[in-house]
C-alpha cells in the first residue's frame, strides 16, 4: 500500500509537468488522468482495505482500467493487474511479476521500445530490475537502479519520433519533447524506490 500511496502522491506533485508534456504532443490530460486514477484507487482501497499487496496490486489494476480515461488507464491497469495476479502465484517474485506486468502492457499497446511511448521507461527499468536482483541486490538497491532507468528511459524518449498512441499523429513534430507516459513511468519506479527505501 506505501508503494501506491507514494505513486498517488508522485502524480499529485507532477500533475502540472505532466499535463505540461502531454500539452506538447498530445491532448494535455496526462496529469489529470493519472491524479485522479491514483486519488480514485487510494480512496477505494482505503474504504476496503485488500487482505494481501497481491490483492491490492490487482485492485489497482481494475480500479485503472475502469476508471481512468485515455490511453494510459488501461495500459497501467493491466500491468497492474498482471502484477498482483503473478505475485498471487506461489514462489512469484516481484522481478517476474514486473516482467509480466511489461508484457501486459506490450500486448496491449504493440509498443515496441523507441516507439516513444511509457514502454521506453518502462522496459528498462524492468531489465536494470532483474539484473540488479539476480546479482544479488535486496529490493531497495534494486528498486533504485530501476528507477534510475526509467528516468534515463523517459529522457532519452526526446529526440524519438513518436509511432504510437496520440502523438504518433504529429509524425516528426513529435520529436524534441519527452514522452508524457514514459515520464509518469519514472514517478511509479521512482515511487517504488522510495516506498522501498
Ligand atoms: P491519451 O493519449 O488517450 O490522452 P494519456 O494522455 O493519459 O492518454 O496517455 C498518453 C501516454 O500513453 C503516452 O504518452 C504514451 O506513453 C502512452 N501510450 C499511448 N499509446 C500507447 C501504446 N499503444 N502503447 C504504449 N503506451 C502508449
Ligand atoms: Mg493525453
Ligand atoms: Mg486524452
Amino acid at each position: 500500500m506505501s508503494w501506491v500511496r507514494a505513486v498517488a502522491a508522485a502524480m499529485t506533485e507532477h500533475e502540472e509537468r505532466l499535463t505540461q508534456l502531454d500539452s506538447a504532443i498530445g491532448d494535455a490530460d496526462h496529469g489529470t488522468n493519472m491524479r485522479r486514477g491514483f486519488a480514485t484507487v487510494v480512496t477505494a482501497l482505503d474504504d476496503r482495505p485488500p487482505g494481501s499487496a497481491a490483492d491490492l496490486l490487482t485492485a489497482t489494476g481494475h480500479l485503472l482500467v475502469s476508471g481512468v480515461g485515455g490511453a494510459a488507464g488501461p495500459l497501467y491497469g493491466s500491468a497492474f493487474r498482471a502484477l498482483g495476479r503473478t505475485l498471487a502465484t506461489p514462489d512469484a517474485d516481484l522481478a517476474t511479476a514486473l516482467a509480466a506486468a511489461l508484457d501486459a502492457a506490450r500486448e496491449l499497446g504493440a509498443a515496441a521500445p523507441g516507439d516513444k511511448t511509457m514502454i521506453d521507461a518502462f522496459a528498462p527499468a524492468v531489465d536494470a530490475f532483474a539484473r540488479r536482483t539476480a546479482a544479488g541486490d535486496a529490493l531497495p538497491a534494486a528498486a533504485d537502479a530501476a528507477a534510475e532507468a526509467a528516468e534515463r528511459g523517459a529522457r532519452e524518449t526526446i529526440p524519438l519520433q513518436a509511432r504510437r498512441g496520440r502523438a504518433a499523429y504529429l509524425g516528426p513534430r513529435s520529436v524534441g519533447h519527452q514522452d508524457p507516459g514514459a515520464a509518469s513511468t519514472a514517478l511509479l519506479f521512482r515511487a517504488l524506490a522510495d516506498a522501498a527505501a
